[in-house]
């Protein structure tokens, strides 16, 4: 009635529209309740995972038990395996809190991740550090392949010390041997369960006669913990180091005596016990996977039974970029085929040049699994111009999905916001989890101390009197740095969360670390190579 004189059928079919799209966009909502409630049942899984194997939460004893304080120096080299790329790195550590880094990067290639035995995995590593030797070290390269050549015996050979970084669950029994517990992120190579990836490694590098030595395996989260902690100097002292990348994960500075599974680990190797902290490899990804406290929504459901690991990381798959895209696809999905108001088949009047109807293509890709990638959502979260222009020409270019009508793209960005608002307010629970077990909202200054002792130059005698009880949280992934709110609603639901309010939330400081799992690598072979050498020698 409030359309009067026109016959169009336009108003009746957005506002039909607008609401579909509100209620799907309700099935993600996560409410400050439900926060609350979730922060309650990480803590009790993060106890639990201290105490005993098999849990939800891995609590994985990482053998670091010192985060650095920036003095470190050294060259140093680092490989990451992560969700989507691999890295080749050497990281020169100038003792200054900076750093340089050399590096080259490579998309893991899908058959690969899906191979059918391990070695065709690892052997394409080894020969990615080989050609990254050949590039940017010819000089230890050559003289290495010289010696192997009959040169001179007696010359001491340079040997790189590496930092793996190797972003899934290992069960760690040294700092350079831990056991594939299972993979995750849509890898899927079955024999390299319950093996050795350190030694997997070291043998494909020594097939090729690298002089490279594997010193130290090192997950994401903790290599981006100890960036961070090299870069902001120890000032405050780093908490946590977390991805909310293509998976997601943290890792945490954790009192020695609260990881007590660790004492009943009968394969448990040597680790300093000087500094009375470990860092603990939450695998959060995997928290909750019996669905006590997270959210589950038909979307959620689907995704799950779809996906190559069903029942596990149920966390990761509300959370990390792999799997937004996932979600979005099949939420516009249920509106593509409502028959009331289907999505995308509105008249395209909000263009002016041509008058045409949306077409969803048979080629576009929300027809297929995976098909929308995660960086849609972050278009989405950043497209401010009028009649969401950008939203719509992604929509053409990248998915096939042609004359969007302005009404029809607001449908879509409020369902993708409703998706990344749930996923960062999920972040918040592993945080604040995280900030409240930990005791740091206790304590200010004493953090600081905290970080000094655990320094791995623990004769340096400068303590610095930071009276800051700022808790600092070292990020890195791409959902982090490319989804436009991720922080800011992260830091609502953390308000919300009674232990925390308004005055925990404040002290929270979240830096990136970006690529900061190379340097944490090299910081970390570099602590091992100091604990090794007395043995060597
Ligand atoms: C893995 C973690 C990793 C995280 C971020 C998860 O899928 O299980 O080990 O830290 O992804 O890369
Ligand atoms: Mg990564």
């Amino acid at each position: 009635s409030e359309f009067v004189g026109t016959f169009n059928t336009k108003p009746r079919r957005s506002m039909a529209l607008a609401e579909q799209a509100k209620r799907v966009a309700a099935e993600f909502d996560f409410c400050d309740d439900a926060v609350g409630k979730a922060v309650k049942e990480f803590i009790r899984e993060m106890d639990e995972g201290l105490e005993k194997e098999g849990t939800e939460l891995s609590q994985i004893p990482t053998y670091v038990t010192a985060v650095p304080n920036g003095t470190e120096k050294g060259l140093y080299m680092a490989v990451d395996l992560g969700g989507t790329n691999f890295r080749v790195c050497s990281i020169q550590l100038h003792g200054n809190t900076t750093f340089s880094l050399t590096q080259s990067k490579v998309a893991i290639p899908h058959e690969l991740m899906v191979a059918k035995t391990s070695k065709e995995l690892f052997s394409f590593l080894a020969k990615q550090i080989e050609a990254f030797l050949k590039l940017h070290h010819e000089d230890h390269y050559v003289g290495t392949v010289k010696r192997r050549a009959g040169g001179d015996e007696n010359q001491q050979e340079e040997i790189f010390n590496l930092g793996f970084t190797f972003s899934f669950p290992v069960h760690q029994i040294g700092i350079n041997k831990g056991m594939l517990m299972r993979w995750t992120k849509g890898f899927d190579i079955d024999d390299a369960v319950g093996k050795d990836v350190c030694a997997l490694l070291q043998q494909e590098i020594d097939e090729l006669h690298l002089p490279v030595k594997v010193a130290a395996l090192v997950n994401d989260t903790v290599g981006t913990l100890m960036a961070r902690s090299y870069t902001s100097a120890g000032k405050t002292g780093t908490l946590l180091g977390a991805i909310f990348g293509t998976g997601t994960n943290g890792a945490y500075v954790e009192k020695l005596d609260k990881v007590s599974k660790l004492t009943k680990d009968k394969d448990a190797g040597e680790y300093d016990k000087s500094t009375g902290e470990m860092i603990v490899n939450t695998e959060w990804g995997s928290f909750d996977n019996s669905l006590r406290t997270l959210p589950n929504n038909p979307y959620d459901i689907e995704l799950d039974k779809n996906s190559v690991n069903p029942g596990i990381q149920m966390f990761e798959k509300r959370v990390s970029g792999m799997f937004l895209g996932e979600l979005l696809r099949l939420a516009l999905l249920k509106l593509v085929k409502d028959p009331s108001v289907p999505l995308f088949t509105d008249e395209n009047s909000a263009s002016n040049d041509v008058h045409s109807t949306t077409q969803i293509h048979d080629s576009s890709p929300i027809w297929k699994q995976w098909g929308i990638d995660t960086s849609f959502l972050s278009v989405c979260a950043g497209d401010h111009s009028p009649g969401l222009r950008m939203l719509r020409q992604t929509l053409d270019r990248d998915y096939d999905i042609s004359a969007v009508s302005a009404e029809d793209a607001e449908a879509v960005r409020e369902i993708a916001a409703a998706i990344g608002r749930r996923a960062a307010r999920l972040a918040a629970v592993a945080i604040a989890g995280i900030v409240i077990n930990t005791g740091r909202l206790g304590k200010s200054s004493a953090t600081a101390t905290t970080a000094q002792k655990a320094g791995v130059e623990p004769q340096r005698g400068d303590v610095d009197t930071d009276q800051s009880d700022e808790i600092d949280i070292g990020v890195d992934g791409s959902l982090v740095e490319f989804y436009p709110k991720f922080e800011e609603y992260m830091r609502e639901a953390l308000r919300a969360v009674p232990e925390i309010g308004a005055e925990g939330e404040r002290r929270v400081r979240i830096g990136i670390a970006k690529d900061g799992s190379g340097v944490g690598a090299a910081l970390i072979a570099l602590v091992a190579g100091r604990v090794e050498s007395p043995q060597d020698a």
